[in-house]
């Protein structure tokens, strides 16, 4: 039968057993479209990715002898066809195919739109998997039912078990020990230098001008319209290479440390290749255990181990959340937090330096690393108290690796904590004195980390014991919560009346800060 098969622009999968052969009654689909431009307002190097890694893809596709319908913005937009799906069932009537196949999308959204498929198209409609992820979409579902909150650690040893990933023969997990995050929580030491990344460069202009005459509404910057990140399998198997080689050895040590002088420090910046399939996390994997394996580098195991543990565990491990709680993930606000994020996320414009920092570098780059994501911007948001929704929106928008299946649990389940403590045991909320012990932010900060009260006080301080304070009945029962609250309690009547004083003062003034 005559058959198309769709693919999405995260679903760029070289290895996907469709390519193994070729078939002359075979056509595949990639469309760029109003609707994926649109649904948030997303970086302009995000949707300047997309379409670079979607447009290669069909290359790639045409280069083996398959044969390829792509249509850029400017056509889909002509032809007045806002969605994936329209343009899709145009294509099939017009050609008059007889099957329509599509890989099993990731997002709820998508998800919805092609199982509507079946409404207005008389033929077959077969959906596959993506053959990318190492769990099923219903792992989590299935190992956590009736729970009320999901544990990450149960579900990262049943892959490293069921994958037999850094296993001894025995059933016993390789060294003795699971899990060796207590020792990845190294702060920066003074000298040390910083490995520079491999980049893809590429002139972005002719995207720019496309967006543009579309009046496509982006956020962040692109200076030159100079793009950098990989877009061909070719280019992410070069980026991942150069991870192994030359980050990995530091990757655990120095995981949650943060410096104005480096964006990425040892961070893979492996989740916008890894998220639009074009290499995967199986790849990604034995390529961080072979590194460690030659030892040309002394990598210790305690970095392989965390690193594996981000992908076979936290990566699959949100997939699975997300399967399990939409389509009603996207309401929650548990905390009923409801203030406006403030203006500056949009512009970096903030005497916070760490918040200057982790914004204009995501304005800058579309990346930010996860210390920066949880502990920078997710943590200002949480204790000012701004409503999920704005918080989505702008982690949505601002990353180039933002797909909702992945956003949406770490930042309204773990940063916001607005899913009810389901996926962290305690909510990531902290003073100005974790930011200043894990980063060299505050030491040229117009405001003092150390003080609570008065003008020049770091907005945080103040911040925190009001979240804590107005959260009490949630958390003080909390045994890691405990300690918090025996300290608040502590303090003298007035100095609490002050701490809140500010507090009101900042969240009203947040505009100013
Ligand atoms: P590394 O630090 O080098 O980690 C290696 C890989 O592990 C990443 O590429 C990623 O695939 C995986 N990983 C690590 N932590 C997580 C996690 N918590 N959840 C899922 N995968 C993880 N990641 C996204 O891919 N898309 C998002 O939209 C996204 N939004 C986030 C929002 C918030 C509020 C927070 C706290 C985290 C978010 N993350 C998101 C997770 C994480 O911050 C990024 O995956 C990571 O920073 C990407 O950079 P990297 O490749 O250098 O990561």
């Amino acid at each position: 039968p005559k058959t198309l098969r769709l693919i999405l622009g995260d679903q760029l999968n070289q290895k996907h057993s469709w390519f193994q052969s070729k078939d002359d009654q075979v056509t595949y689909a990639l469309f760029e479209t109003w609707s994926e431009s649109t649904y948030a307002k997303h970086h302009i190097q995000k949707i300047t990715g997309f379409f670079f890694a979607m447009r290669a893809f069909a290359d790639w596709m045409q280069s083996e002898g398959h044969q390829v319908v792509y249509r850029t913005l400017d056509e889909t937009r002509n032809l007045q066809l806002e969605s994936i799906s329209d343009n899709l069932l145009q294509v099939a009537k017009e050609e008059q195919f007889d099957v329509i196949e599509y890989q099993l999308p990731d997002e709820w959204r998508l998800d919805q739109e092609l199982q509507a498929l079946k409404e207005n198209f008389g033929g077959v409609i077969k959906s596959v998997d993506s053959e990318h992820f190492m769990s099923v979409r219903d792992d989590v579902e299935e190992m956590f039912k009736g729970k009320k909150t999901y544990l990450m650690e149960t579900f990262y040893r049943k892959m490293r078990k069921r994958h037999q990933i850094l296993m001894d023969p025995s059933g016993e997990p390789e060294t003795g020990t699971w899990n060796y995050d207590q020792e990845n929580r190294g702060s920066l030491p003074k000298d040390i230098a910083f490995p520079t990344a491999s980049t893809y460069v590429k002139d972005a202009t002719e995207i720019v001008e496309l967006l543009e005459r579309n009046h496509v509404e982006t956020m962040g910057r692109m200076k030159d319209n100079v793009f950098t990140y990989p877009v061909t399998r070719n280019e992410c198997l070069e980026a991942l290479e150069d991870f192994c080689e030359n980050r990995l050895q530091f990757f655990g040590t120095y995981q949650d440390a943060m410096t104005v002088k480096h964006p990425l420090l040892y961070h893979a910046n492996l989740s916008f290749a890894m998220n639009l399939k074009m290499i995967s996390p199986r790849e990604v994997i034995d390529a961080a255990i072979a590194a460690y394996r030659k030892q040309s580098k002394d990598i210790t195991f305690n970095q392989l181990e965390g690193f594996v543990r981000q992908i076979i565990g936290w990566r699959e491990y949100m997939r699975g959340v997300y399967w399990a709680q939409m389509p009603g993930f996207g309401q929650k606000n548990d905390l009923d937090h409801q203030l406006p994020l403030p203006g500056w996320y949009w512009t970096g414009k903030t005497k916070m330096n760490c918040l200057s920092h982790a914004v204009n570098q995501s304005l800058d780059l579309a990346y930010a690393h996860h210390i920066q994501r949880l502990m920078i911007t997710g943590n200002f948001a949480l204790i000012l108290g701004a409503h999920p929704d704005d918080v989505d929106a702008w982690y949505l928008g601002v990353y180039i690796d933002a797909i909702e299946w992945v956003e949406i649990t770490n930042t309204r389940g773990m940063s916001q904590r607005a899913d009810g403590g389901l996926i962290a045991t305690k909510p990531y909320c902290s003073s100005a004195n974790y930011v200043n012990k894990m980063s060299d932010y505050c030491k040229s900060c117009h405001y003092n980390y150390k003080e609570k009260v008065g003008e020049k006080a770091c907005p945080f301080n103040s911040l925190y014991w009001d979240f804590l304070d107005r959260h009490r009945e949630k958390f003080q029962k909390n045994f890691r919560m405990a300690f918090m609250y025996r300290t608040w309690d502590k303090k003298d009547g007035d100095e609490k009346e002050l701490i809140l004083k500010r507090a009101a003062w900042v969240k009203e003034h947040r505009e100013e800060l």
